[in-house]
C-alpha cells in the first residue's frame, strides 16, 4: 500500500513507519519536526517536512494513497493544561484538515494515534473501549474529539477508520525510540540515571491505594504496538469507526519499574519519594481483548524487563554511559 504517516519523525511514528517500510509498503512521512528527529525517518521512507494542516492537501494531492496513519500531535498532558490552544489546534483542527484532505483526495483508510487518556479516572480495571470516556486534560480531550470526528467520517463519507487507544508505550525498535527534549516519562527518565545524565529519580507519591503504594500502568512495547497498527490497516472495512486498547493487560507499579531498570543496567538507580503528580490516576491497566477478537493482536514483548532491555540499548547507543 501506499501509506502517508504523519509525525513519522516521533517515538511511535517512526517505529511504525519502519516497520511499515520493512513489510514492502510505500510509505511518505509527514514532519514538522517541532519534537521529532529528522535522522528518526525510517531509510526507505520519502520525507516531506511541514504542518499538516497546511499541506496536508498538497502531499495527498500527488494520488495513490491507500491509507494514512496520523502520529502527528502534541502529546503533553501538563502543557496541554497550561496551553489548551495549542491542542485544539495542533491536534484537532489538524486532523480536520487531514479529514478533509482526504476526503478531498479519495483515501480511503486511517488509522488513528488515540490514547488511554480518553478515559480519564477509570472507574475499573482493566479499562474495556466502553468504559466511560471523561478525559481529565485537554490532551485527553483533544484526541477523543478526534476518535469522535472519525466516527462522523465513517458514517458520513464511508471512510474506513481505526483509533488504537495506547497505554504505557515503552521500548525501542533498533535506532528508533524515544528521545523528547523535555522528558516526562518514567522508563526513559530513570534510564537517565542508569546512564549518568540524571542523578535520581522522584517516585510521583508511595501512598496511592495499591499494594507498594506506587501508581501501577500498563507498559506496552512500541513494536508490538507497530504490529497493531499494521493488523488494523488490513482489517479496516469502509464505513466503519473501531476503536481498540492497547496494553499488556498486566500492572506494573513504579517501584517494579525502577527495579527492573536496576537489575536490567547493573546501576543502583537512587530514588526518593516526591509529591503526587497532579493528574495521576492510581491505576491503569487495559484490556486489550477487543484487539484481539478483532485483530488477532497478541502483545508478546509483555515481560517489564524486555521493554525496559530494549530502551537501555536504544539509551546506550545514544548516549553512551
Ligand atoms: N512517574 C514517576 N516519576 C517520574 C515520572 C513518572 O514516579 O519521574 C510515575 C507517574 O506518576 C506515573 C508513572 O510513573 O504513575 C508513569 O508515568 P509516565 O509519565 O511515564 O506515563 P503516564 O502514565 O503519565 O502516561
Amino acid at each position: 500500500m501506499k501509506l502517508l504517516v504523519t509525525g513519522g519523525a516521533g517515538y511511535v511514528g517512526s517505529v511504525c513507519a519502519a516497520h511499515l517500510a520493512e513489510a514492502g509498503h510505500e510509505v511518505v512521512v509527514l514532519d514538522d519536526l517541532s519534537t521529532g528527529h529528522r535522522d528518526a525517518v525510517p531509510d526507505g521512507a520519502r520525507f516531506v517536512e511541514g504542518n499538516l494542516a497546511e499541506i496536508a492537501g498538497t502531499v495527498l494531492g500527488e494520488g495513490g494513497f491507500d491509507g494514512v496513519l496520523h502520529f502527528a500531535a502534541r502529546s503533553l498532558v501538563g502543557e496541554s493544561v497550561v496551553h489548551p490552544e495549542l491542542y485544539w489546534d495542533n491536534n484537532v483542527v489538524a486532523a480536520l484538515r487531514l479529514l478533509e484532505a482526504m476526503r478531498e483526495h479519495d483515501v480511503p483508510r486511517i488509522v488513528f494515534s488515540s490514547t488511554a487518556a480518553t478515559y480519564g479516572e477509570a472507574e475499573q480495571v482493566p479499562i474495556l473501549e466502553s468504559s466511560p470516556t471523561r478525559p481529565t486534560n485537554p490532551y485527553g480531550a483533544s484526541k477523543l474529539a478526534i476518535d469522535m470526528m472519525l466516527t462522523s467520517y465513517a458514517t458520513a463519507y464511508g471512510l474506513a477508520a481505526t483509533s488504537l487507544r495506547y497505554f504505557n508505550v515503552a521500548g525501542a525498535h533498533g535506532r528508533y525510540g524515544e528521545r523528547h527534549t523535555v522528558e516526562t516519562h518514567l522508563i526513559p527518565i530513570v534510564l537517565q540515571v542508569a546512564s549518568g545524565h540524571r542523578e535520581s529519580v522522584a517516585i510521583y507519591g508511595d501512598d496511592w491505594p495499591t499494594p507498594d503504594g506506587t501508581c501501577v500502568r500498563d507498559y506496552i512495547h512500541v513494536e508490538d504496538l507497530a504490529e497493531a497498527h499494521a493488523l488494523a490497516l488490513a482489517n479496516a472495512a469502509p464505513g466503519r469507526h473501531s476503536i481498540y486498547n492497547l496494553g499488556s493487560g498486566q500492572g506494573f507499579s513504579v517501584k517494579e519499574v525502577v527495579e527492573a531498570c536496576r537489575e536490567v543496567t547493573g546501576h543502583p538507580i537512587p530514588s526518593a519519594v516526591a509529591p503526587r503528580r497532579a493528574g495521576d490516576p492510581a491505576v491503569l491497566i487495559a484490556s486489550s481483548a477487543a484487539a484481539a477478537a478483532a485483530l488477532g493482536w497478541q502483545p508478546t514483548r509483555t515481560d517489564i524487563r524486555t521493554i525496559v532491555g530494549d530502551a537501555w540499548r536504544f539509551t546506550q547507543d545514544r548516549l553512551p554511559v
